[in-house]
């Protein structure tokens, strides 16, 4: 593999017909962390359609930290994402945690995350991109942009240069926050790559009262999309419910990154 592969790419990421990075809007993917059952992920993903956001999440192999949280409805979540995905004609970004889930995330999702335990398992990035699928690279916990970078040169290495890097939060010694959100990151990235790149602020700081905020500095920063976790009870959530905005947080919040992305010359 040569060196700095990741300057080599076209900048804008077409995910199932909507374009990502480049001079693309700012694009915000939605939903709840997990799908729980038909009925959630629909109301979630109505509500996030209805307030702006162009592409739908929700995980259905959950990585977790504890063997005995709640581990995802697996394909079960993969069947609900799609028919909703292609009832409200919105692309569905799912993670793939492990290499058995590449094939049926690849057959049901239109675009594969990684997520951060996993940006630096080389085999599940290279199975990834050998799908074709664009996909959605989160950095690591204690990952650098340099590593970040290199996951996202695997990737290119196999030919596929549908990119989409994420910043999640590192993990620090700042205890009032989950992880700590890099925002230089963005404009970091943007030196280096022509990749996209995006922020995720609801894995970044694990709070809903902090979200919003951290989605306007996102796009302050020139970040190209948002990933944001709502759940319509996050009291009920049976993952992260913590940091998942309800609808009315998420339109809310919307209203604020329409006005920044407007202030810095995008639209969304
Ligand atoms: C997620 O997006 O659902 C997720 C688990 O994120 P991360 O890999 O950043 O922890
Ligand atoms: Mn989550």
């Amino acid at each position: 593999m040569t060196a700095a592969l990741h300057v080599a790419t076209a900048g804008v990421v077409d995910i199932a017909g909507v374009t990502l990075g480049g001079s693309s809007p700012v694009r915000v993917i939605a939903g709840p962390c997990s799908v729980e059952s038909r009925e959630q992920f629909l109301q979630a993903a109505t509500a996030v359609k209805a307030h702006g956001a162009s592409l739908l999440r929700g995980g259905a192999f959950k990585p977790r930290t504890s063997p005995y949280s709640f581990q995802g409805l697996g394909v079960l979540a993969l069947e609900i994402m799609r028919e909703v995905a292609d009832e409200l004609q919105m692309p569905v970004v799912t993670e793939a945690r492990a290499l058995d889930d590449v094939t049926p995330v690849a057959e049901l999702a239109d675009m594969i995350q990684i997520g951060a335990r996993n940006m630096d398992n080389h085999a599940l990035l290279r199975a990834a991109a050998a799908t074709g699928k664009p996909l959605l690279l989160k950095r690591g916990m204690t990952a650098s942009v340099d590593d970040l970078l290199g996951a996202a040169d695997v990737i290119l290495a196999e030919g596929n240069d549908q990119i989409v890097l994420c910043e999640r939060g590192s993990r620090t010694f700042e205890p009032s926050t989950r992880n700590s959100v890099d925002i230089a990151v963005v404009p970091e990235v943007r030196t280096r790559s022509e990749l996209p790149v995006i922020v995720d602020p609801s894995h970044g700081t694990g709070r809903t009262d902090l979200v919003p905020a951290l989605s306007v500095a996102g796009v302050a920063a020139g970040a190209d999309g948002l990933l944001i976790e709502v759940h319509p009870h996050p009291e009920r959530a049976l993952s992260d419910g913590d940091q998942s905005l309800t609808t009315a947080g998420f339109a809310h919040a919307m209203r604020r990154v329409q006005a920044m992305a407007l202030a810095v010359g995008r639209t969304i």
